[in-house]
């Protein structure tokens, strides 16, 4: 069983410190790339590629792609073709509120992100 470590920001601490928790964890089949460890290059097939693109490409970049050659280990699961992810079953009382905590952290950072992005848009001429 793995176990998970997180990081909260450490409440009673003045400079910043992190307490660091374990939770009990458990192994999932990656979603990025369904258990295969590999997937091909972002660059390549972002989201797919369309039909209509891959009739534009040579028959040489077809071949290499259907052989898998623009494969790369996975990004998310690093060839692993599971990764770890907290397993809510088994955490106790005590666990659940880290857990918690960890949730709302992480739903601000992505509040403050699309917030930064915002803001750059609009410097950067976007009309709001
Ligand atoms: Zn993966």
């Amino acid at each position: 069983m793995p176990t998970i470590t997180i990081e909260l920001d450490d409440l009673t601490s003045e400079s910043g410190e992190k307490e660091r928790h374990e939770l009990p964890g458990r192994f999932e089949v990656c979603p990025r790339c369904e258990g295969e460890g590999r997937h091909v290059h972002e660059a390549i097939d972002g989201n797919g590629i369309t039909s209509s693109e891959f009739a534009e490409w040579d028959a040489d970049d077809r071949e290499t792609y259907l052989a898998g050659g623009y494969d790369v280990t996975c990004s998310v699961c690093r060839g692993l073709r599971v990764v770890a992810i907290v397993d809510e079953a088994l955490l106790t009382e005590a666990q659940r509120a880290v857990y918690e905590r960890h949730l709302a952290d992480e739903q601000d950072a992505a509040r403050e992100r699309a917030a930064d992005r915002f803001t750059r848009w609009q410097e950067s001429g976007g009309v709001s």
